[in-house]
């Protein structure tokens, strides 16, 4: 089975690592002549809005899928006239543009933050006395990883957040004073099966994912995240593994976003769990049934940010594993990340402490 992947990331790379023992073959679409998924597959170099690139892989794959959200919708398109492709075309439009996200959210009736749109300074203002300060500006397009956001605190801060993010269509989120923010991975087959991976808890910092730590025992909260992600599947005929982003507040979920991709959140699952979340996401799409979600033991990831930490080091940590990108090191990139893998909670924060110390100038997660 040959499987084309739009988007050769990091992400692209560990899925096509977990498809190989699946005899699967794998060519990736990547702008960048140097993406790191081109290690480790054909890489075929071209932008994805490349008419005749898109065609290559479309006649080449058995089935096409994404490393990333933000590929034009047309992408999907043009593929999707020559091959199969998961995630489905809307899902990826609906996950670009955070207004049709919250709609849909909405419409679900799945919380949201309170928001609204903006489009001129004058409707800055007004979504500023609606929503109340402080809330978060984001660009409706295009944000990820904290990029295209500023949180507003005072009203003298709306203008210069306007300057600096207003050549783009915008929308203000209500600050959510949240207690800590977790996520849902959740994995549809294209014969409808689901499964859900245990909770896991995220802790951001200047909006990048820092650490994640599964599973995170809330049984209620789980109960709500999965019947929300439920919801989500059905609605949007999902194939594939699909991540959701929530903040919890006063003992329930609100949801921040989504992403129709295998997700950062859900790395632990390749040493913490029976099948990992790019093995599950490529059964998914290639209609193989799917592989169990269930966690082993307790994990938490490291992601590493500008540069890796000597792999000695890591490794003399039981339990530690190492994931290097093959990214050149640059500062604040996404070059690798560690995973810690413990059968006893208490053994896991002793080795996490050792492991902190070696990743981000071992600053807390
Ligand atoms: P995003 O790009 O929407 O994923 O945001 C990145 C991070 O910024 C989130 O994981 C939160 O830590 C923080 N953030 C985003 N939106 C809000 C909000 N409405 N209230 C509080 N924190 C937020």
């Amino acid at each position: 089975m040959k499987v084309g992947i739009v988007g050769g990331g990091q992400l692209a790379r560990m899925l096509v690592l977990a498809g190989y023992p699946l005899g699967l073959q794998f060519r990736v679409l990547d702008p960048a002549a140097d993406a790191c998924a081109g290690q480790v597959a054909e890489l075929i170099h071209g932008g994805y809005h490349d008419e005749t690139r898109l065609r290559q892989l479309a006649a080449w794959a058995d089935v096409a899928t994404f490393d990333f959200e933000n590929a034009p919708a047309a992408a999907a398109a043009i593929l999707s006239r020559q091959t199969a492709v998961y995630p489905p075309e809307e899902a990826l439009a609906v996950a670009q543009d955070r207004l049709a996200e919250k709609t849909l959210f909405w419409e679900l009736g799945i919380p949201v933050p309170t928001f609204s749109t903006v489009d001129s300074l004058a409707e800055l203002h007004d979504a500023a006395q609606r929503v109340g300060l402080p809330a978060v500006l984001k660009t409706r397009r295009l944000g990820y990883d904290g990029k295209g956001q500023r949180v507003l605190r005072t009203a003298e801060e709306l203008e210069p957040a306007w300057q600096a993010l207003g050549a783009a269509p915008l929308i203000l989120d209500g600050f959510v004073p949240f207690e800590r923010e977790v996520s849902v991975l959740a994995v549809r087959g294209r014969s409808g099966e689901t499964a859900f991976y245990p909770l896991v808890e995220n802790q951001h910092r200047d909006g990048i994912l820092r650490r994640s730590h599964a599973p995170f025992y809330a049984p209620k909260l789980e109960r709500e995240g999965f019947d929300y992600a439920r919801r989500l599947l059905e609605r949007l005929n999902y194939v594939g593994l699909l991540a959701i982003e929530f903040f919890v507040k006063d003992g329930h979920l609100i949801v921040n976003e989504m992403a129709p991709r295998v997700h950062n959140s859900g790395h632990w699952t390749i040493e913490g769990a029976v099948t990992s979340q790019f093995e599950n996401h490529l059964r998914a799409i290639l209609g193989l049934p799917l592989g169990s979600t269930a966690a082993i033991g307790y994990s938490a990831m490291l992601n590493c940010l500008g540069e890796l930490p000597e792999p000695a080091a890591v490794l003399a940590v039981p339990g530690a594993h190492y994931h290097a990108y093959g990214k050149a090191p640059r500062p604040g990139r996404k070059v690798g990340h560690l995973t810690l893998w413990a059968d006893d909670p208490a053994v896991l924060q002793a080795g996490l402490k050792r492991l902190a110390a070696l990743v981000d100038g071992g600053s807390p997660g």
